[in-house]
């Protein structure tokens, strides 16, 4: 057993860590994050991510999140493809529907995530999925394809009880992020993130989104922390999930290194 963390959902590509890779991947390994996932959103950033990975030693997904549906291109499907076949890229998505302010139609949101679906039958990579705002549909999609998917990851779990537990009854992974640790938005998650059993768990920043800290009173915490979330402070989300979910923080690194290892079929 050690202690050491996988931030299973960082966007390394994002503008704000253009140039500070070097440094953000320092930070976290000082804080033994000592692996990460880097999360493609679009054609663009899913090359990127397999550059950065190979030369950082981490692994990748390559996908289209929800909101860049609209860019799909009749030939982003064989595009996408040509892409997994770099051996450090271990996931299909971040794909998915999000409903919460559909910058794509919801149709095109569908097609789009049904064509993943298909890589990721066809590759037998794992799917990795973002929803929100659109439990029953994904529910029913992911119920409908689990049995010719390999895996399936829920990331950034927002929704209620039922949800979690009809999700779960499913087979799924489910991702949780700093926004268990927001007074005002995740506080209902604390009451029921004991019943995901320990080999379905995994944590992820989602940097530079949804910092841990954004309802802090803490005085040491800057706006900075609170605005600019980093794979470093992984720390903090599982600190408040070790302590909800009532195990030792070594226990949460554990489990959810071992669900990495399992989940992306990798130790690297
Ligand atoms: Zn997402």
């Amino acid at each position: 057993m050690n202690n050491n963390l996988v931030d299973i959902c960082v966007n390394l590509t994002d503008k704000v860590f253009s140039g500070k890779e070097d440094t953000i991947i320092n930070e976290a390994n000082k804080k033994n994050v000592t692996k990460m996932v880097l999360v493609g959103n679009d054609l663009s950033s899913s090359k990127k991510c397999q550059r950065l990975a190979k030369q950082y030693n981490f692994v990748s997904t390559v996908g289209y999140h929800p909101h860049n549906a609209k860019e799909w291109k009749e030939d982003s499907y064989a595009k996408l493809q040509k892409l997994i076949e770099f051996e450090n890229v271990r996931a299909v998505g971040e794909c998915g529907l999000d409903f919460n302010r559909n910058f794509s139609p919801p149709e095109i949101q569908h097609e789009v995530f049904a064509k993943h679906i298909d890589l990721a039958k066809e590759s037998g990579l794992p799917l990795f999925v973002h929803e929100r705002d659109a439990f029953h549909q994904m529910h029913k999609i992911i119920s409908e394809n689990i049995k010719d998917c390999k895996k399936v990851l829920v990331h950034c779990f927002t929704g209620t009880k039922n949800a979690l537990e009809d999700y779960l009854s499913l087979g799924v992974y489910i991702g949780l992020t700093g926004w268990i640790c927001d007074d005002r938005r995740g506080k209902h998650l604390r009451d029921f993130i004991n019943i995901i059993p320990d080999d379905r768990l995994l944590i992820e920043t989602d940097s530079p989104y949804l910092s841990p800290y954004i309802s802090s009173k803490e005085s040491n915490i800057t706006s900075e922390m609170k605005y600019l979330n980093k794979p470093a402070y992984l720390t903090e989300i599982a600190k408040t999930l070790a302590k909800h979910r009532n195990q030792s923080y070594d226990h949460i690194c554990d489990i959810t290194y071992k669900n990495y290892i399992n989940f992306f079929g990798t130790d690297k």
